[in-house]
């Protein structure tokens, strides 16, 4: 029998940055918020020494159980979904922060362009730039309407970075000075001013310097352990929920956290949520959490799998384009960098931080000229510095074998001498990449799993060429012996790594018909249920996805607090 509880003013579902940030805003303001999380409680002090390669690096220790709840994936709609049983293209996380506990703090905001992709591309190119089956919108919000809730994240992780030559106006300095430089950054810096290129530092949630935020949460510097990326911080330097909204939240006394606590489904009665329904996986016992509002912050996949199995909204049809759950996933196109291996220089790669590095735009959005190029949009390109760990890392040559004495020979000679430039290239939506049900597969409880189908464009193709060729051209600016890229961007692949860039499946946007949900992340099919994270772009950026993460919660925060007094729909 399903145990009912009392009503709640607000309920979140997953409590990572997009959860964090909505119970931190909401109790502020004096809402009582449940926040329900399927994962464990985590603390800063669980990670202090154990700089772990093997727990965390390689079996995942921080991520989601793969065992008890994972998608599938097929490359396109004739096929047979499979299930993903192991890690390789992305790492969701689970527990409390999320994926913002081993995230790795990269903060960029996206292009003005991004907001107004479609009629920006139009207007300078005409619409036949755009391919048929691209289905690229605009946002339903300017880059000047989402500034301010840029600011309001960066000031609340206490972002460390240097303007953008080209990027959009800032109403605010960061709020911390750039990270450091190591050597390698320098010779980036130099190879692309050489180049007439436009480097800045990496804009990073790793903090420069002691910082003290708005809400009074104090935080000291990195430093520059190398442990980042897929770890958490023991020093409270990188910012992640736990270390800045969460105590927020919970100092109001009006934040009740739920851990162990798996949704699985949005109770509604047709017109208006009512409230949710899950499941405490320490006991196994139901439970009814009524609420005003619900809010979904369960990252991409499980935004779009809690509306499908909760029958909200009307689902995607790839056949008609019709329906918008499901609609415009995107992933990212990061093959096209390229490696330099450098005879006579070594560099400690060892130390470093996850957001440590150099980048450039000058070849991102619309910051160069398309006219005579097979694509749209761009990427960044980046020399990082993240800090390489010995299990995982073992750089060598493409002409190198790959055993034998030849091959140890060349291990031992480039572990010190190779140098990565990286491409974020953007990934834009087409009417065959979706998310839906799988009618097959179902999780631990017998609920249908996100299935996802998707594969690299054309598009894709000529972008990651195109970012492979400028890599390489920096790579041998910057002195390398011999440098290795990209020939060919093959079919996406989801076995190895590349980005936990998800995007889609609950976009954003200014008409009911092709969107989900409103500028506020208000579901226009439900007007007190707002569904936030990556799930609202309406494409994915060449960037990181966070830091507009960030902003479009304080953005839905804002929207809920005025819903909560109005009652109202907000767009
Ligand atoms: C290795 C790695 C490096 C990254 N580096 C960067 C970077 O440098 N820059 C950048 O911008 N981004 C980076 N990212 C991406 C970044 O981590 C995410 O964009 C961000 O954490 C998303 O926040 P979120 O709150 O939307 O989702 P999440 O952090 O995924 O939080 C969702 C939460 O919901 C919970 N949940 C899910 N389903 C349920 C359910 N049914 N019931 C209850 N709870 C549920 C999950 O357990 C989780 O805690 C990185 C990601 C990874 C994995
Ligand atoms: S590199 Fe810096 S921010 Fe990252 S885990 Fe180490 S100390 Fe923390």
């Amino acid at each position: 029998m399903v145990k009912k509880l009392p009503k709640t003013d607000v309920v979140v579902v997953g409590v990572g940055w997009g959860g964090g940030i909505i119970a931190a805003e909401l109790t502020k303001q004096g809402l009582n918020v449940v926040g329900l999380e399927r994962g464990q409680e985590r603390h800063t002090e669980d990670y202090y020494m154990v700089h772990d390669e093997l727990r965390y690096a390689v079996r995942y220790e921080l991520m989601q159980d793969l065992s008890k709840e994972t998608l599938t994936f097929r490359s396109n709609s004739k096929m047979r979904a499979l299930p993903m049983r192991q890690y390789g293209s992305f790492l969701m996380g689970t527990g409390l922060g999320g994926a913002g506990i081993h995230w790795n703090g990269q903060t960029f905001r996206f292009l003005p362009y991004d907001f107004n992709i479609r009629s920006a591309t139009i207007e300078r190119y005409g619409k036949n730039k755009i391919p048929a089956d691209m289905t690229i919108q605009d946002w339903g919000i300017t880059y000047d309407e989402i500034e301010p809730y840029y600011d309001k994240f960066e000031k609340m992780a206490g972002i460390s970075g240097e303007e953008n030559p080209l990027g959009g106006k800032r109403s605010s300095a960061y709020p911390t000075k750039p990270m450091k430089h190591s050597p390698p950054m320098k010779m980036f810096k130099k190879a692309t001013e050489k180049l007439n290129y436009h480097p800045y530092t990496i804009p990073s949630a790793n903090l420069s310097e002691s910082y003290e935020n708005p809400d009074g949460i104090a935080r000291a510097a990195c430093q520059y352990c190398g442990y980042c990326e897929r770890f958490g911080c023991e020093y409270g330097a990188k910012a992640d929920p736990v270390v800045t909204v969460i105590p927020v939240a919970a100092k109001t006394g009006k934040f009740d956290l739920r851990t162990h606590s798996w949704v699985r489904r949005v109770l509604h009665n047709g017109e208006k949520a009512t409230g949710v329904l899950y499941t405490d996986v320490t006991t196994g016992e139901e439970i009814e959490q009524p609420a005003d509002v619900v809010v979904l912050t369960s990252y991409v996949f499980n935004n779009a799998r809690l509306l499908l199995n909760s029958k909200i909204g009307q689902p995607y049809d790839p056949s008609t384009g019709e329906g918008v759950i499901g609609k415009n996933y995107a992933y990212q196109v990061v093959k096209g960098g390229a490696t330099g291996y450098f005879d006579d220089q070594k560099f400690n790669n060892f130390a470093g931080a996850g957001a440590l590095g150099m980048v450039i735009d000058d070849f991102n959005g619309d910051n160069f000229d398309h006219s005579n190029l097979d694509f749209i949009h761009g990427g960044y390109l980046s020399l990082t510095q993240t800090g390489l760990r010995p299990i995982q890392n073992n750089p060598i040559p493409s002409d190198s074998p790959t055993w034998g004495k030849e091959f140890k020979k060349n291990s031992l000679n480039y572990i010190n001498k190779t140098l990565s430039i990286g491409a974020m290239g953007a990934s834009l939506p087409y009417k065959q990449h979706y998310l839906d049900l799988d009618p097959t597969y179902t999780d631990t409880f017998g609920d249908p799993i996100i299935r996802m189908t998707y594969d690299f464009k054309e598009q894709d193709r000529q972008l990651a060429k195109f970012t492979a060729k400028k890599s390489s051209e920096i790579m041998k600016e910057m002195g390398a012996s011999k440098v290795d890229s990209m020939k060919e961007l093959g079919p996406y692949n989801i076995t190895t790594y590349q980005s936990t860039h998800n995007t889609g499946g609950v976009i954003m946007g200014a008409d009911s018909k092709t969107s989900a949900v409103n500028n506020y992340l208000q579901m226009w099919d439900m007007d007190n249920l707002f569904v936030v994270g990556a799930s609202a772009f309406p494409h994915n950026g060449g960037y990181n996805p966070t830091d507009t993460v960030g902003a479009l919660a304080y953005r839905a925060a804002e929207g809920i607090i005025k819903y909560s007094k109005n009652g109202e729909k907000l767009a």
